[in-house]
């Protein structure tokens, strides 16, 4: 399950399904998904699918955590990071690895509590999190170099885009039957949209839960 095999091929495919950023792709391999998936799930850890995690809630597909962590880092370095739904933790994780500060926000505490222990073991410290509701971000903490949602909004949260610092992207499943991963840098004249590709995400929900 946890075999170096297992992992070069998961890699392999990520290669194959077209992501090139080789910062990624080794802390793709290097990082053990299986710590993130409860033990009845934790063999199918390295197959390109999205697993349950509780809560009705799931642990990004691989291939989609490769591919979001690549368009954030895309025009180099990103120094501060925010996260809107830690879940597993494992985009966490893969992000902090990558950038300076991960400030990760996630609505169930439960969740949040379990990611949190997860990191402490892999000795994972530039990390904060936050139980709140992600689509306000996190505006004591901003602004941010890059914003990365694992959860999908009908509409990008305004909160969202002026939390952005000059020259930041937002990173965004957006939409509610049809979704489709968005990127939205912020620019000197305004604010940029690129779309990327249909994506299946669970919705960003409003309020927090225990
Ligand atoms: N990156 C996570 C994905 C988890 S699924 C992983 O790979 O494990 C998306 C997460 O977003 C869920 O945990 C869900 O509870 C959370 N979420 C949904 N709406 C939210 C909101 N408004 N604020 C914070 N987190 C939210």
């Amino acid at each position: 399950m946890t075999s170096q095999r297992t992992r070069e091929r998961l890699v392999q495919r990520l290669v194959d399904q077209g992501i090139t950023n080789h910062a990624v792709l080794e802390v793709m391999r290097t990082t053990p998904r299986h710590l993130f998936l409860d033990e009845a799930m934790a063999h199918r850890a390295y197959e390109d699918v999205a697993l349950p995690i509780g809560f009705q809630q799931t642990l990004s597909q691989p291939y989609i955590v490769a591919r979001m962590t690549e368009l954030l880092l895309a025009d180099g370095p990103r120094e501060r990071v925010l996260e809107i739904g830690t879940g597993s933790g494992y985009q966490t994780a893969v992000l902090a690895q990558l950038v300076d500060e991960v400030f990760s926000v996630e609505r169930i505490k439960a969740l949040q509590l379990k990611a949190r222990q997860r990191l402490r073991q892999l000795k994972l410290r530039n990390v904060q999190m936050n139980h709140a509701d992600g689509g306000l971000g996190w505006p004591e903490r901003g602004p941010f170099d890059a914003i990365l949602s694992a959860a999908a909004p009908e509409r990008i949260p305004e909160e969202l885009l002026q939390q952005l610092a000059p020259g930041g992207r937002l990173v965004i499943p957006v939409g509610a039957d049809e979704q489709h991963l968005q990127v939205v840098t912020r620019t000197r004249e305004g604010f940029e949209t690129q779309i990327v590709e249909p994506v299946y995400f669970v919705p960003l929900r409003p309020g927090t839960e225990k």
